[in-house]
C-alpha cells in the first residue's frame, strides 16, 4: 500500500503528457445504482482529458475527449437515471453522450489502475435534490439563537478504495463506517450535538470531496476515522492527527499520510468540474485560527482516548493529510487502533468496543465545544465549565482564571499551588462555580 502510493504518483504525472500523445480507447462501460447516484464507469486504455457539458430536453450528458476511439462498449441496460450511451466523432474528439431519465448534477473523476482495474473514468449522476451521502441533520431546521453543533464524520476509505488489511481480513473501510456510525449515534445522543455522516455507504469519495462535504453541511467539526496498519503486527493502539503543512512529526507520520492520502493520488484528479481548482485556492488562505482549533479539539479527543485504553503516540500527531485541509473546519483524524494488530482487529469487530471507542471520541468533542462554544450554539446557551484545565505553553495563571471566570486566588488554593507559576501541560483543577 505504501509503495504503491509512489506509483500512483508517477502515474499523475503521466497522465499530463499522456493526454496529447497517446490516444485512449474506451473499452467498456460499468453501472453501479447507489441511493443518491448512478455511477458509470468507463474502462479506458490510457488517462485522458476531458470537457463536460449537461445539455437538456432531453436530458443528456456529455463528454467530449480529444484524440480517444471507443470499442463498441456494448448495448447497457439502462440503469438508475442512464436509459443509454452513445458514442460518435465531434471533429478529431470522440463524443460520449449518456441518455438521461431526468436532469443530474455530473461529477467525474479519473481513477489509476488498481487491482484487476486499469484506468477508469467515473462519472456520477447525483439527483439534483439530494445532496451526496449528507445526512440531512435537524440542527439547520432550528430556530436561531440555539443550534446544535454540527460534527461531521468521515468514515475513511470506502468503494474501490478498501484502506489497509487486517490480520485476519478485516477492510480498514468497513471498520471506519462500522465506528462512524456508532460515533454518530453517540453524538446524537448528546444534548447540542448533531452528527452528519459524509459517507453512509460503500462508495468512494475523493479526499477533497470530503471536507467540501463537511463545509456544505455548514460543519463545527470534522472528524476523520481511521485504523492504522503497519508490518509489525505487534503496533498497537490509538493516535489522533491534525493538519501539518510544514511536514509531518515522524517519518511514520510521513509514511501514514502517504497510505490514507493514497486515494486522492488514485482518484482525486478531477477535470471536469471545479472543484480541485476551489481547493486549491481554498488552500492558499490562512488556516491559522483553524488549526489552532484543531489542536484543542484534537488533544480532548486524545485525553478521551488515554481513559479507554492504550494510545500509540500520547502526543499530538501532525501529518499531511489531505482530508484535514479544510481552511475553516476544524479537522482531526483519529486513528482507532492497529488493524493489522491481531488483537486489536478483533476488537474493533466488537460493537461493544467500538461504543467504547465512540464514547471516548464524543466525550473529547464535547469538551471541546463546552471550552470554546460557537457562536448561537446549544452549548454557548448553556456553559458548562470543564472541571480541568490543561496549561498551554505560555498560558498565566490570570490568563486561565479569567478563561474560566474564577479568581487567582480560588484557582492558587483549589490546587495547593506556592506560586503563580505554572508550567504547559499542567492539569489543573478549576474552582467551583460561585453562585
Ligand atoms: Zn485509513
Amino acid at each position: 500500500m505504501i509503495m504503491r502510493a509512489g506509483q500512483a504518483l508517477g502515474l499523475l504525472l503521466a497522465m499530463v503528457g499522456a493526454a496529447t500523445a497517446s490516444a485512449a480507447e474506451f473499452r467498456s462501460v460499468r453501472y453501479w445504482d447507489a441511493s443518491d447516484h448512478t455511477r458509470v464507469v468507463f474502462d479506458i486504455s490510457a488517462p485522458i482529458q476531458y470537457k463536460l457539458f449537461v445539455l437538456e430536453s432531453p436530458h443528456r450528458v456529455v463528454l467530449d475527449i480529444p484524440a480517444a476511439s471507443a470499442a463498441s462498449l456494448g448495448v447497457p441496460n439502462s440503469t438508475g437515471v442512464v436509459r443509454g450511451v452513445r458514442t460518435g466523432r465531434q471533429g478529431k474528439n470522440l463524443r460520449l453522450v449518456l441518455d438521461l431519465e431526468r436532469a443530474v448534477q455530473p461529477k467525474t473523476f479519473l481513477l489509476a489502475p488498481a487491482g484487476e482495474h486499469g484506468h477508469r473514468l467515473v462519472v456520477d449522476l447525483f439527483e439534483q435534490e439530494s445532496r451526496p451521502a449528507v445526512v440531512k441533520t435537524e440542527a439547520q431546521l432550528r430556530p436561531s439563537g440555539e443550534r446544535k453543533v454540527i460534527v461531521a464524520i468521515d468514515a475513511g476509505h470506502g468503494g474501490e478504495d478498501p484502506g489497509a488489511l487486517g490480520a485476519a481480513g478485516s477492510r480498514e473501510k468497513d471498520i471506519t463506517l462500522a465506528v462512524a456510525k456508532s460515533l454518530a449515534a453517540e453524538i446524537n445522543a448528546h444534548a447540542g450535538m448533531s452528527a452528519v455522516l459524509i459517507r453512509d455507504g460503500d462508495f468512494f469519495i475523493p479526499l477533497e470531496k470530503r471536507y467540501a462535504l463537511a463545509r456544505e453541511a455548514k460543519a463545527d467539526l470534522f472528524v476523520s476515522i481511521h485504523a492504522d496498519a503497519f508490518t509489525n503486527k505487534a503496533a498497537r493502539g490509538s493516535s489522533v492527527f491534525v493538519l501539518s503543512q510544514r511536514g509531518a512529526s515522524s517519518e511514520a507520520a510521513r509514511m501514514l499520510a502517504r497510505q490514507e492520502n493514497q486515494a486522492d493520488l488514485v482518484g482525486g484528479v478531477s477535470l471536469g468540474d471545479k472543484d480541485s481548482m476551489l481547493a486549491a485556492v481554498l488552500l492558499d488562505l490562512s488556516q491559522g485560527a483553524t488549526m489552532g482549533a484543531s489542536e484543542v479539539v484534537a488533544s480532548n479527543v486524545l485525553r478521551g482516548l488515554a481513559r479507554i485504553g492504550n494510545l500509540h503516540k500520547r502526543e499530538l500527531q501532525r501529518a499531511n493529510f489531505v482530508v484535514l485541509r479544510s481552511p475553516d473546519v476544524p479537522s482531526i483524524l483519529v486513528e482507532t487502533a492497529f488493524i493489522s494488530n491481531p488483537a486489536e482487529e478483533k476488537r474493533l469487530n466488537d460493537p461493544g468496543h467500538r461504543a467504547k471507542l465512540a464514547s471516548a471520541v464524543t466525550e473529547g468533542i464535547r469538551e471541546y465545544f463546552s471550552s470554546a462554544p460557537p457562536q448561537g450554539t446549544w452549548f454557548a446557551a448553556n456553559p458548562q465549565r470543564p472541571s480541568h484545565h490543561v496549561v498551554a505553553r505560555g498560558e498565566s495563571l490570570s490568563a486561565i482564571a479569567q478563561r474560566h471566570g474564577c479568581s487567582v486566588t480560588a484557582l492558587r488554593e483549589t490546587n495547593k499551588l506556592q506560586s503563580d507559576n505554572v508550567w504547559a501541560g499542567a492539569v489543573l483543577k478549576l474552582p467551583p462555580r460561585q453562585g
